[in-house]
Order: C-alpha cells, then structure tokens, then sequence
C-alpha cells in the first residue's frame, strides 16, 4: 500500500509544479490568483524570402538545418491568414537585435510573415488582410499603432526584410507605424541625424561604421524605398519630423 500512495503523492506534486511553472525556488510561493498572460508591446513585419505559403508553413514549423524559426502570423499573397504560435507565447522570430530600449525582440512582439520572395510587390490583397489584421492585434492586446516595425529595422545588419518595396506609406496612412508628417521642415541648426535615429530605436553602436550604413540602408528602405547607405539632408528633415511625432 505504500508504494501507491506515495507515487499518487508524487503525481499530486508534479500536477501542481506544471500548473504554477517555473517558480523560483529562492522565494516563499505564496500565489495570487490576480495575473495574467504578458503582453507584447511591438508588431515586427517581416517579408519570408520564400516562393510559396507552403514552403514557408513547413519552415516555420520544422527544425530547419540555421534552427527552429515560427512567427505568430503568416499571410498568403491571397490574403488568407495562418496562426502558427498563440499571440500569448514567445515565437522565434526577431533573432538577435535591439529596437530602442528592446533587447529581447522575441519576448516582446508579435512576429507576422508575409509571403514574398523579397523582390516583388506586395499583393493588395495581402496587405489589405495584414492591415485588418494589425488592427485586431492592436486592438485587442492594446499594442500601440506606431508600435510596428520591419526585421531590418532593429536587425539591420543581419537582415534586409520586409525589403524596400514595402508599403509602409500606406500603413501609415492606415493609421500604423511611425511616418513624418507633411510638409516637412529643415531642422534646427546643431540637429544630430544620429541621435534622432537611436531616439526611434535604431541600433546604432559608437564608430561602428558598417553597422551605422547598414542602420541607414533599413532607415531608407522603411521611408525612402531605396538602400542608399548614406545620410542627406532629406533623410534630415525626416528625422526631424518623427522626432516631433506626439
Ligand atoms: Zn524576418
């Protein structure tokens, strides 16, 4: 009779350690029932560099030989929409990189996939479901709608996606990301570019000079539709106008 028991104690106790899991064994457990699931706080769009929904299903669910990937979200170029990885939990999709105060990308966001080889245009129909789709996401786990951003914009010198072809003028005028109002303005004298990029969130590390091209290439793919690797007086007014975005 005593083994049973006590394997039923041992069961009771594992059931328990699943329910409240992970706890921190240098603390009192002394649970409250007054939480919830986190919440993400960012929206990073990405482009797969694939040829087809299907290809990218398998790869977003597979072991794949660079390691596991997923993201939350995939839409087809139809403008159908696939969930791979519940809003709740932490999908593999940001790799390293830093946006703003950000370190952990994956923890913190939402990752959407949209099929695209990465050169052509993005098909008005999926764009139209991603814009329907950034609005359910904003609106029901209250993330921000400036708060969406490209994989290149925080991982510029190991990502290019989702391209400079991306319409990110026509999410803004939809009411997501951050974009400069018009008309724009000369800034200031003594306006640092450099300071308003790392102020949005750009990476930007002292002297590292082919991370700081790479950082202006994604800056000009997200609001010039080019990959220019230098800074201009246009790129100037820009920035000034964003940092003045209330
Ligand atoms: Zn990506």
């Amino acid at each position: 009779m005593r083994l049973p028991i006590r394997a039923l104690f041992v069961a009771v106790l594992l059931l328990c350690a699943c329910a409240h899991a992970p706890r921190n064994p240098m603390a009192h457990w002394v649970p409250s029932p007054n939480h919830e699931t986190r919440r993400p706080v960012l929206i990073v769009i990405h482009a797969t560099e694939q040829d087809s929904v299907r290809e990218s299903l398998d790869t977003l669910r597979t072991a794949n030989s660079g390691g596991p990937v997923s993201a939350h979200y995939l839409v087809g170029r139809d403008g159908a929409i696939y969930q791979l990885v519940a809003d709740s939990l932490r999908a593999w999709h940001a790799g390293p990189g830093r946006w703003g105060t950000i370190t952990d990308v994956n923890s913190a966001s939402i990752g959407i996939e949209l099929d695209n080889d990465g050169q052509a245009p993005f098909a008005p129909a999926q764009i139209a479901a991603l814009l329907r789709l950034l609005d359910d996401l904003c609106t029901r786990l209250d993330i921000p709608r400036t708060q969406v951003v490209g994989h290149a914009d925080f991982a510029p010198t190991r990502k290019r996606d989702p391209g400079a072809r991306f319409p990110w003028k026509q999410l803004a005028d939809a009411g997501f990301g951050a974009w400069p109002r018009a008309p724009l303005a000369d800034p200031p004298a003594g306006f640092d570019p450099w300071t308003a990029l790392r102020l949005l969130g750009y990476p930007l590390e002292q002297d590292d000079t082919p991370g700081r091209v790479a950082t202006v290439r994604a800056f000009h793919r997200h609001f010039r539709g080019d990959e220019a690797g230098v800074l201009d007086a246009e790129d100037a007014r820009i920035l000034y106008a964003l940092t003045r975005l209330p």
